[in-house]
């Protein structure tokens, strides 16, 4: 086996999970990291049925998936529910993997402007309510970026792009550089492409339906 394809990363699914199973077949990796907005319909497991056993799956969150609350509940309340990366770092095949899943939000925390919440307590007395409706559920909060930046991992996963493209957030980089990874891979803008940033870490935005290896080579669909 590729030592490059030992951890596979798949970007924005929105429903179509066949590249992804395609490649598992194919290449065989020890594990697969999906980085978010899934647009489920059913239980996550159902769609990954015939990889579940083949390869250790693990997943963040995007914004689709605090769309409705079935989508939300379909990944949350999953059999899987119990892999998400979010804000901790797991050790994957030998590779320390940090997790940010979620987008900012301008009524959260829209960088550079400054958070407007201090965490989701202060916004929940704000509003004299005890429940977070999912939009806000599926932000990044300040509070908990901080308390990632202080650990450390190999490698970085988020749906948010880095400052790395003209859509990205320098806040990111910035994370990247304080947990001391080495490479970011990240959904959200359909796009394939590398990029480096700062202390030379690797960027790699992995398109929609798209699988990339851990050079950040997008590998092909065909079986
Ligand atoms: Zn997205």
């Amino acid at each position: 086996m590729n030592p490059k394809n030992k951890i596979l990363f798949a970007g924005d699914p929105h429903g179509d999970f066949n590249p992804l199973i395609a490649a598992v077949h194919r290449y065989k990796p020890e594990a697969v990291v999906l980085l978010g907005d899934y647009d489920l319909e059913m239980p996550l497991e159902t769609y990954l049925h015939d990889i579940i056993g083949l390869t250790q799956i693990w997943w963040i969150a995007g914004n689709h998936d605090f769309e409705t609350p079935c989508k939300h509940k379909h990944l949350f309340h999953s059999a899987l529910a119990d892999k998400g990366l979010h804000l901790k770092v797991t050790e994957i095949a030998g590779v320390r993997i940090a997790g940010l899943g979620g987008i900012f939000l301008g009524r959260v925390w829209y960088p550079p402007q400054q958070p407007k919440w201090l965490n989701k307590q202060h916004y929940l007395h704000s509003q004299h309510t005890n429940t977070l409706s999912l939009k806000y559920k599926g932000a990044i909060w300040h509070d908990e970026f901080e308390a990632l930046k202080t650990l450390k991992a190999d490698i970085l996963v988020t749906h948010e792009a880095p400052g790395a493209h003209r859509h990205g957030f320098d806040v990111i980089s910035e994370l990247a550089v304080a947990m001391g990874v080495k490479n970011i891979f990240h959904g959200h803008l359909h796009e394939n492409y590398a990029g480096t940033i700062k202390n030379n870490i690797k960027v790699f935005g992995v398109a929609n339906r798209n699988v990339a290896n851990l050079s950040g080579n997008t590998l092909r669909h065909e079986s």
